[in-house]
């Protein structure tokens, strides 16, 4: 560290951004002792994100994505032993659930056009673990970056083999397919509200799901399986995943801004990518046809490795944060022992990929910095 990089303002890769309204919502949990993982923040939050994506869904408020993977997961029917494909191109919270349940993983790699799911390798894959003498219980698919995957393609697969899909919307919310709302493709949809993510209430996520029945009972599972009893009494296993009434009302006030900060995550996008495309070596993930990013986080890809840490770490000496893309499951040590399915397309995205500075809270200026900063290199 040189004396620049003290006297520089932090850049953030995706920091959190309160519209104004939170803290009435909490306020008035405040006044109405509403201190508890439930309460009318947590009711009116969820219908703040049912009437959002519309489709009949239903949601249940938890306290992580990665809770909501691990009850939607258990919901879908996996258990001990039973396999399960994941893109393996993702944050290891996709993943991680499938272990908590005993089941076991088995990654499946990308395509180039949205860097997502492969439908092809995935049916090679379904093929191959039939052939092998099991069929795996649940695909989980991810819209990374925000960027939704081939939706028709997956669904298509999962209906003729029979295997429901999870469908990972953690980054995604706000993002369309078709002019439909991710979130509500798969069999049970899943939502992050994490403190980097495009709306946050600090920690927290949702299940999503078109069936009544499989939301009341995510909520039974996640408020410690209590049966209907005067005394505490249970018969299967619960969890603590319930989101609190205060952390509710701040995603009743995230809620009313979450269009603005889609927009802004998009303008970000077109900022970097008008400033940027015309350099050699440098390309954007571009939306097809049907596809509509919330733009969580811009990516570039470089020519190399050795040209992506050069902006990288130009980048680290002014003082703004920026990222790799996600390394590959597969590649994970925790994970590298389970069977894939790989066509070397996310390791190469690990390899030459970068995250810029995304937040919707970006000034103009602080573009130009993260710009600036990229034009020296190149
Ligand atoms: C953030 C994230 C999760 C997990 O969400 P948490 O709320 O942080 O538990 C899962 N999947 C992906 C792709 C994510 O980015």
């Amino acid at each position: 560290m040189n004396s620049n990089t003290i006297t520089k303002t932090k850049i953030w890769l995706s920091s959190p951004h309160m519209g104004g309204a939170e803290q009435s919502y909490i306020n008035s949990a405040f006044d109405t002792n509403w201190i508890a993982p439930l309460g009318p923040n947590v009711d009116g939050f969820e219908n703040d994100i049912e009437s959002y994506l519309l489709r009949s869904s239903h949601v249940a408020a938890l306290s992580s994505g990665t809770a909501a993977i691990h009850l939607g997961l258990k919901l879908l029917g996996v258990g001990e032993g039973d396999e399960v494909l994941c893109q393996s191109f993702t944050f290891s919270a996709s993943a991680n659930p499938i272990s908590y349940l005993g089941a076991i993983p088995i990654f499946v790699d990308s395509e180039q056009d949205t860097w997502n799911l492969s439908p092809e390798l995935l049916e090679e894959a379904i093929k191959d673990r039939i052939r092998l003498g099991k069929k795996p219980k649940a695909i989980i698919a991810v819209h990374l970056y925000g960027m939704p995957y081939k939706v028709d393609e997956i669904q298509r697969i999962s209906e003729e083999y029979g295997i429901p899909v999870l469908e990972d919307s953690a980054e995604a919310l706000g993002s369309m397919y078709k002019n439909i709302k991710c979130g509500t493709f798969g069999d049970i949809g899943i939502l992050s509200f994490n403190g980097n993510k495009i709306i946050t209430t600090s920690g927290g996520g949702a299940l999503v799901t078109k069936n009544k029945l499989i939301k009341q009972k995510a909520v039974f599972l996640a408020t410690q399986a209590r049966d209907d009893a005067p005394h505490y009494q249970h018969s299967v296993i619960g969890y603590n995943y319930r989101m609190s009434n205060i952390l509710a009302g701040i995603g009743r006030g995230q809620m009313e801004v979450l269009d603005n900060r889609v927009a802004s995550r998009r303008l970000n996008y077109e900022y970097y990518r008008e400033n940027l495309n015309d350099k050699p070596g440098l390309k954007f993930l571009e939306e097809s046809e049907e596809n509509y990013s919330n733009r969580w986080l811009t990516c570039v890809l470089t020519d190399s490795f050795e040209m992506r840490e050069e902006i990288r770490h130009c980048l680290l000496e002014e003082n703004i944060e920026s990222r790799p893309l996600w390394k590959p499951m597969h590649m994970q040590p925790v994970f590298e022992q389970f069977p894939n399915y790989t066509n070397g397309i996310s390791e190469n995205l690990f390899d030459t990929g970068l995250c810029l500075p995304s937040g919707s809270n970006l000034t103009t200026e602080e573009l130009d910095r993260t710009i600036h900063c990229i034009n020296k290199v190149i």
